[in-house]
């Protein structure tokens, strides 16, 4: 009689057990990949699982998660749940995260099923598979959930084509792409560790967050259904990179090269939600630098002391990062209020209200650098001039924002970094992204910026309306100020008929 297996056996059989050395063909040959980093790992074996997580609980554990997340959706759908939400201009938030994050989900399902495939630890190797499938059910969970404001909202149409071509969203798409073109383990602790664990709560907390403060429950559902997951990537991200500092030293230099270019590219691409927090939350959680603080300043400072012993220092730019952390969110508002008629999002006048809250949040940057600015185009826009910037920004070359980010140690001067590669010129928002460059020119020479492109006739054609029109933005309706746009018409017109129909009960 077949004895039933203990966890443990079942375990080991489960993963351990289903990997081998090749005979018929070299193990160099078939994983290729693995070595040309430089990383030196002598003992698979000494992987310890942190999840003993077998593919098979693993399947009924995420149908499970399923059944409870599509339940919610529906019944979101079926109850009108958009019309509970706190106010039409958070969707932008919405909006910028369909449109820039989860394409990258995608991208994370594709790379981590390579980096299953492409790395010879069986431990690993079953966690990116699993990893794999999670991000895959992310994109689609995201994919359904949002699916239900595009019935009734703007710029959600086209979020796929528009993640590969739109100015604003090669920030995230350009990131993604740095990580997936690199080796494995670069990989790994670009998106693992530094992104992952380092960097993720500033992301999916606050996001969850300003969806539950807003009345998005929808979203808030499947972010609650991705937590887990989550959870269970950080620990890889951890793991991987502890592992490999143990495994030699000799990987310790290149780990944390790894590390400054990858938190400095995780920071950057978290400019967007810096934004999201401070202007475009209309019922808000936290700011920015509150949030820096709690989760980047405290957790990461923690984390720096724990990798002390291997070596491992704080990335460089940390520094820059504490310095910015009271403007960043400004800085990039200014740079979306300018150019929201190529966006496909709207930007508004901000309210006294608004200001009354940034001035309390910001105390030492807001009231002196930054309302005299949105004054300022508030009177403009009552006059019937909203200032649209129809001169197109030169981009940073690593993290492809546009240059308006300011000095370390002057918020009125913008930082401008320059550097020659075989003739050329490139330019550079920061000494993070020009370190970045100088480090791999090769690499970034390649970059698809969206202006350049634009110049070089390569974007549907030269005027604004032809590039708008190549990004399929319906003009007038996805880009341009939220004041005026029908989704403000539609949804006065709502409250306007639910108001009579409470009246006439
Ligand atoms: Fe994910
Ligand atoms: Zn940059």
């Amino acid at each position: 009689m077949a004895k039933k297996l203990g966890l443990k056996q079942k375990y080991q059989m489960m993963t351990r057990g289903l990997g081998w050395d090749t005979t018929y063909q070299s193990m160099d040959k078939v994983y290729p990949f693995d070595k040309f980093e430089g990383i030196k790992v002598h003992d698979w074996d000494a992987w310890e699982d942190p999840f003993r997580l077998t593919m098979d609980s693993y399947w009924k554990l995420q149908a499970e998660k399923e059944r409870k997340l599509y339940a919610v959706i529906d019944s979101f759908a079926q109850n009108n749940g958009h019309l509970g939400i706190s106010d039409p201009r958070y969707l932008n938030a919405v909006k910028l995260f369909i449109q820039g994050v989860s394409p990258l989900e995608y991208m994370a399902h594709r790379h981590f099923a390579h980096v299953a495939r492409n790395i010879r630890g069986i431990g690993p190797a079953v966690a990116a598979q699993m990893q794999s499938l999670d991000e895959l059910r992310h994109a689609q969970t995201q994919i359904h959930t949002i699916s239900h404001y595009n019935k009734f909202f703007d710029g959600i149409h086209e979020w796929r084509h528009m993640h590969d071509r739109v100015w604003y969203l090669s920030v995230p798409k350009s990131f993604f792409d740095d990580a997936v073109t690199a080796g494995p383990f670069e990989f790994l602790t670009a998106i693992s560790f530094s992104f992952e664990y380092l960097l993720t709560n500033l992301l999916f907390v606050p996001f969850m967050s300003g969806a539950a403060y807003n009345g998005d429950l929808a979203t808030v559902t499947f972010g609650f259904s991705a937590q887990s997951d989550e959870s269970r990537h950080m620990t890889l991200g951890l793991e991987v990179i502890k592992f490999l500092l143990e495994q030699d030293e000799a990987n310790v230099p290149i780990i944390q090269r790894w590390l400054d270019k990858w938190f400095w590219r995780g920071y950057r691409l978290l400019t967007l939600v810096a934004m999201m927090m401070d202007y475009l939350l209309p019922k808000k959680i936290m700011s920015w630098q509150e949030a820096w603080e709690m989760y980047y300043e405290e957790a990461g400072g923690a984390l720096f002391q724990d990798l002390a012993r291997y070596g491992i220092k704080e990335p460089m730019s940390a520094a820059v990062a504490r310095k910015e952390k009271n403007r960043l969110s400004s800085e990039a508002w200014a740079i979306f209020y300018q150019y929201t008629h190529a966006a496909a999002f709207h930007t508004w006048d901000i309210d006294e209200e608004h200001k009354a809250w940034l001035a309390e949040k910001y105390p030492e940057t807001f009231d002196k650098l930054y309302r005299p600015r949105l004054d300022f185009w508030e009177k403009e826009a009552a006059a019937g001039r909203r200032f649209y910037n129809n001169a197109l920004p030169q981009l940073c070359t690593v993290c492809q924002i546009p240059m308006g980010f300011t000095e370390p140690d002057d918020p009125t001067t913008i930082c401008f970094r320059e550097s020659e590669y075989k003739g050329e010129h490139y330019h550079f928002c920061s000494d993070g992204c020009k370190g970045i460059f100088d480090n791999e020119p090769e690499k970034y020479v390649q970059s698809w910026l969206p202006v350049h492109q634009i110049f070089q006739g390569n974007c549907g054609g030269a005027s604004v309306e032809d590039v708008l029109k190549w990004y399929r933005m319906n003009l007038g309706a996805d880009n341009l100020d939220f004041s005026g746009s029908p989704e403000d018409k539609f949804w006065s017109e709502w409250h306007r008929t639910a108001s009579r129909a409470e009246a006439a009960e």
